[in-house]
């Protein structure tokens, strides 16, 4: 077992104006390679706070990945506070400057004097290059017995490059873990909560479940030791989560859906009131959708549910835009008028406003319209406009699915 600490390093972490997802980030990644997590300590940009906290990491652990700090400002103290932590120097790094003033040159730009700060490093430093930004992350090896100190970038996006780009080979080629075969389930449908209590207890010796968000999907992750036999594993997991698994190990949504047509040489066309072409938009981000989609209509207006997908008026009138007849009428009028092998429609109250007692926010009814007949399915979402619409994206993509 090794274990290993995080250090999340910067003012706005501490103020409460940023969230720490850099330490979950790093936990789960190296907790699915078989690492153990010790602490997560998070500290402002106070020097005597986070000289001491890494002192006291690298106590505690064999391997601390710290973060943040690293900027070109003089509230970036990280590199400061190592070297005063473990009583080393400073030194300007040829090899970091250069890096810098390249990634300025690339943009046709001069480096600012300020930056030259980022190239200064503790002395016996290996720096990390950073292709994603301009500040350089490096490692030390510090104290008896060695803790091994990872200093990356507080940017998550740059930090996330540079952990697997530079600490995950690093980290597999010093600890010769057994390598885990890691098998993803990609649901939707199903909050984390609930694939949690479905998964309960499928954790055990070289068996290790991990759930990520991956809005509006949900991935449930077995990370399986080797010699652990993976199929009764995966066929309970697969009985467990049942038909809210959309694929295992396979790529989005819409691609699966997109595959199960071009397999069955048919075709989908959408009809979009609330999500006004986000469902078309998702379909067409699947290479070669022209095979399969063959168009949509935003039909946000009353008019255009009548000029556009032959909607009855009178039906409108009688059961209001967001009804479940109106979805039905969207998904086969669409159907009717483009030769599709599968109409699908969707309409609902996105929010914020717009909500009333009979048929509050968050309110979607949306249709099927295929070779048998035409399915209907009624939603109560949550959420706020953004995830509302997110959301009955994808249950839609799903509702099609699910048929297929
Ligand atoms: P720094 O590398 O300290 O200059 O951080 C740059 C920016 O990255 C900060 O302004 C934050 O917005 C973000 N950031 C830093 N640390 C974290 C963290 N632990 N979790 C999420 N965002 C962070
Ligand atoms: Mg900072």
């Amino acid at each position: 077992m090794v274990r290993f600490d995080v250090l999340s390093q910067g003012e706005e972490l501490v103020s409460g104006s940023t969230t720490d997802t850099n330490a979950t980030w790093i936990c789960a990644e190296l907790r699915e390679r078989g690492f153990t997590a010790g602490w997560i300590t998070v500290v402002g940009d106070e020097l005597d706070g986070i000289r001491d906290a890494l002192a006291q990491a690298a106590r505690r652990a064999p391997l601390v990945i710290c973060t943040g700090g690293l900027g070109p400002t003089s509230d970036d103290l990280t590199t400061e506070a190592a070297a005063s932590a473990f009583q080393l120097g400073t030194v300007e790094r040829p090899d970091a400057l250069a890096q810098i003033e390249a990634r300025y040159r690339a943009r046709n730009r001069a480096m600012p004097p300020a930056n030259r700060k980022q190239a200064v490093l503790p002395i016996g430093a290996t720096l990390l290059e950073n292709h994603w930004g301009t500040a350089p992350g490096y490692w030390i090896d510090v104290g008896e017995p060695t803790s091994r100190l990872y200093f990356l970038p507080g940017v998550p996006s740059e930090m996330k490059k540079m952990f697997s780009h530079h600490v995950v080979p690093d980290l597999l080629a010093r600890y010769s873990l057994p390598p885990r075969r890691t098998i993803v389930f990609r649901c939707v449908g199903l909050a984390e909560s609930e694939a949690a209590q479905r998964m309960a207890g499928m954790d055990g010796p070289g068996v290790i479940v991990g759930y990520r968000a991956h809005l509006p999907e949900i991935h449930v992750k077995l990370h399986l030791d080797p010699g652990v036999e993976a199929e009764p594993l995966i066929a309970e997991t697969q009985r467990r989560l049942a038909e809210y698994v959309f694929t295992i190990d396979g790529g989005p949504l819409a691609a699966v859906v997109g595959e199960k047509l071009a397999s069955r040489g048919e075709t989908v066309a959408t009809a979009e009131s609330c999500t006004a072409g986000r469902i078309a938009a998702d379909l067409t981000t699947v290479p070669g959708a022209s095979a399969w989609f063959i168009g949509g209509a935003v039909v946000y207006s009353n008019a255009e549910k009548v000029r556009q997908c032959g909607v009855d008026a009178a039906v409108i009138e009688e059961h209001g835009a967001v009804s479940e007849p109106v979805a039905r009428s969207l998904a086969e009028g669409i159907r009717t008028r483009t030769g599709a092998t599968w109409g699908l429609g969707v309409t609902g109250i996105a929010g914020p406003g717009g909500g009333t007692a009979e048929k509050p926010v968050g309110t979607v009814h949306m249709a099927v319209a295929g070779p048998n007949g035409t399915t209907h399915r009624r939603l109560h979402l949550p959420f706020d406009r953004a995830r509302n619409l997110q959301m009955t994206t994808a249950l839609a993509l799903d509702m099609l699915r699910r048929q297929l």
